[in-house]
């Protein structure tokens, strides 16, 4: 499997010899029926009913009628977002079939037939992950026969060199160049130095400690009159551990003396309030393939709120008014969990479709907002994408191999203004309310269809997937064959991508070509496609 072969032909060829699954593994696959995905099945009566129980509920979010009237605007929020299908028939490829998944029950008791898929964990097993997997029919495997391996650390070397084409692994190598507090300042930095400040304004200036102490020291000589106030975190830490916000620079100073090296930033001191509350953003955002870029934004999230009323001039001490993490507040006396996720805007965690109607009710510009934030999602990736590119190009043997589930966590500032925090390289998947399992329950499922897992009959079919990244394979000879399945491989991806939007490419990818380090052709096809 390691040697690069010459031709598709070829490839299959010794992949038929070596890895030809055997007709009984064929026959189980066929009789395996996966049930329908249970996204937007919500009916009217029963959204009438929950209206009425509403009403009964006493609520710290004022129980109103705008209330009311979201309520029943969300049967409108279950559709898909509108995505632009072309159509490919005209290429005359046969479509490729895919698996596609249901979300988790939540059930504890699940019975599974041995129908041949297998997952690995790399690291400690995630129930969300594993429950939903096993519920469509994947057994955990000890060897290496595995479909699809998860973990929440980096994934060895030795992992990816070994991958077959069929094989889907659930990260980028060098994600960590966006996932580090300190690299994805980094990085953006060198975006605002190279392609203008105004293009990439979107984190708050961001010092690394004690690397930048005198350069942190110069500019705050520069605005020490305004009273700067700033935010101090471990460089890699998360959950809130850690954190101090500050407006004495001595205690920045002291933290010097300290082994730990610490991330400070301008503390933002007009966050967007709701009754009074900070909240921020968890947005769900996938790579499916690295080249081509495609990149997708998931339709819901999670908002997550503090517990005490915000004040900037209140001790800044008080984790409770200025941290928005679940891990911090869960621990606050006013901490209100939510129990019906239906009801997904009463509590301390809000689904982001709930917060999207809040706003759009109350006359702010959600869709401004969100805009913005498609914005800086493909950013942030494009400032990447080129160490993520090349690792690939070096480590992982097939295009098909890698996708990735990232967390950004965005505040949105008293002038409609999103910035970023940061990007989580593994997002909580952990379930704690009855919402969590909704909104990351359904994430999942749609995640697990869009990135494409083939059935086992097609494993080794003739597909030009199966070009190695390495391999001597002539694109130049083959180029028109091969462009037309980049497309029908995009294509379908698309019409699996149930609540993910694709944000790259799309009919606008043109205004971010300037931002890469280097114009990749199967980039530029599907911009050329998507014109
Ligand atoms: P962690 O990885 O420890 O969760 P974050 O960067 O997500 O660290 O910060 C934790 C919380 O602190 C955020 O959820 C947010 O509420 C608040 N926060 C972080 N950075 C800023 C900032 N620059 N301005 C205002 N609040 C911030």
């Amino acid at each position: 499997m390691n040697s690069p072969s010459d031709s598709i032909d070829d490839i299959i060829s010794l992949l038929n010899k070596h890895y030809r699954p055997n007709s009984n593994q064929e026959q189980q696959s066929q009789q395996y029926q996966r049930p329908k995905p249970s996204i937007g099945n919500v009916m009217l009566p029963q959204i009438k009913q929950q209206l009425n129980v509403l009403s009964a509920i006493p609520n710290t979010y004022n129980n109103n009628q705008d209330k009311f009237k979201r309520k029943a605007a969300s049967l409108n929020r279950q559709q898909q977002p509108k995505q632009q299908i072309k159509d490919t028939n005209s290429f005359q490829i046969p479509m490729t079939r895919y698996l596609t998944f249901k979300p988790y029950s939540g059930s504890t008791d699940i019975i599974i037939n041995d129908v041949g898929y297998y997952y690995k964990f790399g690291s400690s097993p995630i129930k969300l992950v594993k429950g939903l997997l096993e519920e469509n029919g994947f057994k955990e495997s000890n060897d290496k026969n595995w479909t699809l391996y998860w973990s929440s650390c980096a994934i060895k070397s030795e992992i990816y060199t070994n991958l077959f084409a069929y094989q889907k692994v659930c990260h980028f190598p060098k994600s960590y160049e966006m996932t580090r507090k300190d690299l994805m300042h980094r990085n953006i930095s060198k975006m605002q130095i190279n392609h203008g400040f105004i293009n990439f304004n979107f984190i708050p200036k961001t010092y690394i400690l004690p690397a930048e102490m005198s350069y942190f020291l110069e500019e705050h000589e520069k605005i020490k009159n305004n009273n700067p106030v700033y935010i101090c975190k471990p460089h890699a830490s998360s959950q809130g551990k850690g954190i101090f916000i500050t407006d004495k620079i001595q205690d920045i100073l002291n933290k010097q003396n300290s082994n730990n090296s610490y991330v400070v930033s301008h503390y933002i001191d007009k966050p967007l309030l709701i009754n009074n509350l900070k909240f921020d953003l968890r947005i769900y955002v996938a790579i499916s393939c690295i080249n081509p870029l495609r990149i997708y934004i998931y339709q819901d999230g999670l908002a997550r709120f503090a517990t005490e009323a915000y004040n900037s001039d209140s001790v800044k001490q008080n984790r409770f008014v200025h941290l928005t993490n679940y891990s911090v507040n869960k621990d606050s006396p006013n901490f209100v969990a939510n129990q019906d996720p239906t009801l997904d805007y009463l509590g301390s965690k809000w689904s982001l479709l709930a917060l999207r109607e809040y706003l759009k009710l109350n006359k702010i510009n959600e869709q401004q907002i969100f805009e913005r934030i498609e914005d800086l999602i493909i950013k942030t990736i494009i400032s990447v994408e080129s160490a993520i590119f090349q690792a690939c190009e070096m480590n992982v043997p097939f295009r098909s191999n890698c996708f990735s589930l990232f967390g950004f966590d965005v505040l949105v500032d008293s002038l409609l203004k999103p910035w970023l925090l940061e990007v989580n390289f593994s997002p909580s998947l952990n379930i704690d309310a009855p919402l969590d399992l909704k909104i990351k329950g359904e994430m999942l499922a749609d995640l697990f269809t869009l990135i494409g897992i083939v059935p086992l009959d097609q494993r080794f079919s003739q597909d030009l997937s199966y070009v190695r990244n390495q391999s001597n394979y002539d694109f130049k000879k083959h180029q028109q064959e091969f462009e037309k399945y980049i497309i029908k491989e995009t294509e379908e991806e698309l019409k699996r991508s149930r609540g993910w939007k694709r944000l790259y490419p799309s009919d606008s990818s043109s205004k971010y070509t300037k931002y890469f380090e280097s114009d990749r052709p199967l980039n530029a096809l599907l911009r050329n496609y998507y014109k």
